[in-house]
């Protein structure tokens, strides 16, 4: 039997993804390296250029993600949008949004304006007006819910919310994995996206990339 290191997937199989997605470009991968020595959470690789991907092929411009970390996400959107565009990213702790500010000015080599809002998302999703084309959800797993309802108002017909780390560690399908103090996040995460795949108004998907995402479009007459 094969390891299951992330919970997901045999690590067999994402050490053959991982080797295919593309190196990232210089100023990216230090900051790739910073993640990994102080164990900042960033986007997974897969999930990244599966989000490049879908970014050129719908055209996105605009895109509000919730939870900047230390900004490489944003700096890979901002990379796979074509021309101009704008990012309002959302970030609680303030180090972390300090440092994505400053990494945002030192890497982004694309017309995209990165706006980094510091605070909890609740209190500053209200004071954004959207449109979006795509939203990231990547933050408190426990709230997830309440994201999602301001992200619908922001995006129209064929919008896209992309909800992050909805299997977290396998956590979300199975009991035997549940590490105790995970337990109410799990239980969050799990009435999460029984509510999600029944959402009147979207197609969602759950897929086992990276930590498990959720990909909901939005549907209109
Ligand atoms: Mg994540």
């Amino acid at each position: 039997m094969s390891e299951i290191s992330n919970g997901i997937i045999p690590d067999y199989i994402v050490d053959y993804i991982r080797e295919r997605v593309p190196m990232s470009r210089e100023g990216l991968r230090t900051l790739e390296a910073y993640a990994h020595e102080h164990g900042v959470p960033i986007i997974h690789p897969e999930v990244g250029q599966f989000l490049k991907i879908y970014i050129k092929t719908a055209q996105v411009k605009r895109i509000l993600e919730v939870g900047t970390a230390i900004g490489y996400s944003a700096l890979v959107f901002a990379d796979a949008i074509e021309g101009k565009g704008h990012i309002d990213t959302i970030e609680i702790r303030e180090a972390s949004a300090e440092r994505a500010v400053a990494n945002i000015k030192t890497y982004n080599q694309s017309d995209v304006t990165i706006n980094v809002h510091v605070g909890d998302a609740l209190d500053v999703l209200p004071t954004l007006t959207g449109p979006y084309d795509l939203v990231f959800l990547d933050a408190g797993k426990s709230h997830y819910d309440k994201y999602f309802d301001y992200a619908d108002q922001f995006i129209g017909k064929h919008g896209i919310i992309i909800s992050d780390n909805v299997l977290y560690k396998g956590m979300t399908a199975t009991d035997d994995l549940v590490i105790k103090r995970k337990k109410t996040i799990v239980k969050n995460m799990r009435n999460f996206l029984d509510e999600l795949v029944e959402k009147e108004g979207y197609d969602t998907v759950i897929m086992p990339l990276g930590d498990g995402v959720a990909i909901s479009t939005k549907l209109g007459e």
